[in-house]
C-alpha cells in the first residue's frame, strides 16, 4: 500500500521485474472484488492492479514492475508522477479544489486557455473553452460549428473514433463494442471514405479525398455542411496516417464552402507525434481543434480551441459545465505543458519514434505477419495480417498482446479489424526499457 515514506514515484527503478506470476495473488483478489462491484460493461486490458507508476513503469500491488507502452491510452505523455505536475497539483489541492469557473473564476483556467491558444497551429486570434473528457470536447466543437454556420450536417470518416456519448457514438465508426445495442443515434452525421494507405493500393491522398468530396457534394451539399470532423492520425481506428494531400484537400473544400474544419487531436495531440499537434505534419491549420488525453497527465481535462470569431459567436451561457476546467486539472495541465516545453518532449517523441520504427522494421524482416509499420513520433503501430495478404489477423494480434502482458509489458491493440498493436509509451521512458519492451514483443510473436 502507498506509504508516505516511499520516495517519489517519478524515481521508481526503471526496470521490468516480475516477482509473482501475472496476475499475482493480490491482483487476483482485487479482480474478484472488481467482478462483484464493478459493472461487467467496463472493459479491461490486463487483470493487474496498479499501485505506483513513473518514468516508463507501472508497479502493481504484488510488487511486479511492468513496462508501460500504452500511457493509459496516450494520456501520460509527460509520465506518471511527473514532478512538475505533482508539485502544482499538490499546491492547488491545498488551496481550493472547486469553485466552478462559471461562478467564481480562477487564473489557472485562463492560463490553460492562453497556453492552448499559443501552442495550437496557426497564429490567428484564438479562444478556448475547457471540458472534462474528449467526448465532451468533440460534442461542444460540433455544437459550436452548428451554431456558427447555422447548418446541421457533420461529416466524419471511416475508422474514426470520437467518444461514447450519444452524439459521439454517432460520430464513431465502429459498432462493436462502442455502439452495439446503444442506439438510436444522433441524426445528421455522414460518414466518408478515409485515406488508408496500406489498404488503398495505388490511390493517392488527393484521389481518396476526391471520392469523399464528391460524396459530400452529391449526398449532402457543401452549403449544408456545418463541420468536417477528422483525426489527423486516427487513434482507435488503427493509427491510420492518411496519405499526403488527403487532409489538405478536405481543408480546402471546407474553406471553399464555409465549413468548420475540426481536427480531433484528442489522441494525437500534445507532443505525441513529435509535434505539438499531428496536423502540423501536413501544414494544416484547423478552424477548431479538440484536445484531451495528453493535456493534463491523467486529470480529467479537455478543450476546444479555435478561431476567435467562431468561438466567440456562441451566446453567453451556451458553453460550460459544472466541472469543466477544474482547478486541479488546470494545474496538472500547466505542469504538463511546462514539461513538454522545458524538457523538449517533441524531440523526445521523435527519438522514441526512431527507436520504435527501427526495431519494428528489423522485427518485420523475421515476422511476415507484420504487414505494416506506421505512425509518427511516439504514436507507432503494426498491422498484423495473414502473411502475404492484407487479410487482418485479429486472433494472432490478441495472442501477441496477451503474451506481452504475461511477460510484464503493457501493450494496447486497436483497429477496425482488431489487428493493430499500438505503441504509445510515456515520453519519459528510458531507451533501454523501451528496447527491452520491444524484445518482449518480438518474443511474444514466437510464443503466439
Ligand atoms: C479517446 C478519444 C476521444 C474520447 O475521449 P474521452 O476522454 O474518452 O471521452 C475522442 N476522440 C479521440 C480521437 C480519442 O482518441
Amino acid at each position: 500500500m502507498t506509504d508516505t515514506l516511499l520516495p517519489p514515484a517519478s524515481t521508481l527503478p526503471q526496470e521490468r521485474r516480475l516477482v509473482t506470476e501475472l496476475p499475482g495473488p493480490r491482483s487476483r483478489e482485487l479482480m474478484q472484488r472488481r467482478v462483484g462491484a464493478v459493472s461487467a460493461g467496463v472493459g479491461g486490458t490486463m487483470p493487474v492492479f496498479a499501485e505506483r507508476a513513473g518514468g516508463g513503469v507501472i508497479v502493481d500491488v504484488d510488487g511486479n514492475s511492468l513496462i508501460d507502452l500504452g500511457s493509459g491510452i496516450a494520456v501520460n505523455t509527460v509520465g506518471n508522477a511527473n514532478p512538475r505536475v505533482v508539485e502544482r497539483v499538490q499546491r492547488q489541492v491545498a488551496d481550493f479544489t472547486h469553485t466552478c469557473f462559471m461562478v467564481t473564476p480562477y487564473a489557472g483556467y485562463v492560463e490553460v486557455c492562453e497556453a492552448l491558444n499559443r501552442v495550437t497551429p496557426g497564429d490567428h486570434d484564438k479562444r478556448s473553452a475547457l471540458f472534462n473528457s474528449g467526448a465532451e470536447a468533440v460534442e461542444n466543437a460540433v455544437k459550436i460549428a452548428r451554431s456558427f454556420t447555422k447548418r446541421q450536417a457533420v461529416v466524419v470518416f471511416d475508422h474514426g473514433y470520437h467518444g461514447r456519448t450519444n452524439l459521439t457514438m454517432a460520430l464513431t465508426a465502429k459498432s462493436m463494442p462502442y455502439k452495439h445495442n446503444f442506439g438510436p443515434f444522433a441524426p445528421e452525421v455522414y460518414r466518408m471514405p478515409m485515406s488508408y494507405p496500406y489498404h488503398d493500393g495505388p490511390h493517392s491522398g488527393p484521389e481518396v479525398a476526391s471520392w469523399a468530396i464528391s460524396k459530400m457534394d452529391k449526398e449532402i451539399g457543401g452549403s449544408s455542411i456545418a463541420a468536417i470532423l477528422i483525426e489527423p492520425i486516427q487513434g482507435e481506428g488503427g493509427f491510420i496516417v492518411p496519405a499526403p494531400g488527403f487532409l489538405q484537400a478536405l481543408r480546402d473544400y471546407a474553406t471553399q464552402h464555409g465549413i468548420v474544419f475540426i481536427a480531433d487531436e484528442v489522441q494525437s495531440g500534445f507532443c505525441r507525434t513529435g509535434k505539438w499537434f499531428a496536423c502540423e505534419h501536413e501544414g494544416i491549420v484547423p478552424d477548431l481543434i479538440t484536445t484531451a488525453k495528453g493535456i493534463a497527465a491523467g486529470l480529467p481535462l479537455a478543450a476546444v480551441t479555435g478561431r476567435a470569431d467562431i468561438m466567440d459567436s456562441i451566446h453567453v451561457g451556451g458553453l460550460g459545465g459544472t466541472y469543466g476546467g477544474n482547478p486541479i486539472a488546470c494545474a496538472a495541465a500547466l505542469g504538463s505543458i511546462e514539461s513538454m516545453e522545458v524538457d523538449d518532449l517533441n524531440a523526445r517523441a521523435q527519438a522514441i519514434g526512431d527507436i520504435l520504427v527501427t526495431r519494428l522494421t528489423d522485427m518485420a524482416a523475421r515476422i511476415p505477419a507484420i504487414g505494416d509499420i506506421r505512425g509518427r513520433g511516439a504514436m507507432i503501430a503494426i498491422e498484423i495480417v495473414k502473411p502475404g495478404t492484407l487479410t487482418p489477423d485479429p486472433d494472432l494480434t490478441q495472442r501477441v498482446a496477451k503474451a506481452c502482458h504475461a511477460e510484464g509489458v503493457i501493450v494496447l491493440t486497436c483497429g477496425t479489424y482488431g489487428n493493430v498493436v499500438r505503441f504509445l509509451p510515456p515520453l519519459t521512458i528510458p531507451d533501454s526499457l523501451l528496447l527491452e519492451g520491444l524484445d518482449v514483443v518480438e518474443a511474444a510473436f514466437s510464443a503466439a
